[in-house]
């Protein structure tokens, strides 16, 4: 946990979101600002900066927040699929630094990457 972390706040309730799911371990919550008509985030419970600091320890809670991702991407209509983005550091974009998986669907998704 750590006291002034955004995510954190929102996995205790202190700053309201929308949420999409919840348990003793992770919480789940549409982003603010989607890129997409379903775009929401999962988050462990626990303060992770990314996965930069993720080790051995941590392999059992991002396996099944992998594993819970198609099941909560099925229940917000994304039975086509879905795309997930883990933004890792400033030299990944990441801007929210508490680790969270973005899962992102619904209209047309681009590729990742635009070739010419
Ligand atoms: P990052 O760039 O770190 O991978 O993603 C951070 C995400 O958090 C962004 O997509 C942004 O829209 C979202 N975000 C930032 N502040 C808030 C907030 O207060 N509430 C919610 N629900 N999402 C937020
Ligand atoms: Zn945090």
């Amino acid at each position: 946990m750590s006291e002034h972390c955004l995510f954190c706040k929102i996995a205790r309730g202190e700053i309201p979101s929308r949420k999409v799911y919840e348990d003793d371990e992770v919480f789940a919550f549409h982003d603010i600002n989607p890129v997409a008509p379903v775009h929401f985030m999962l988050i462990p419970k626990r303060h992770l900066v990314s996965l930069l600091e993720a080790d051995e320890s941590h392999a059992a809670l991002l396996g099944r927040m992998l594993t819970l991702a198609p099941k909560l991407a099925r229940e917000q209509g994304l039975e086509n699929g879905f795309r997930t983005v883990i933004n890792s550091g400033r030299g990944g974009g990441q801007e929210v630094f508490h680790l969270h998986i973005h899962i992102i669907g619904g209209g047309n998704i681009p590729p990742m990457v635009k070739r010419s």
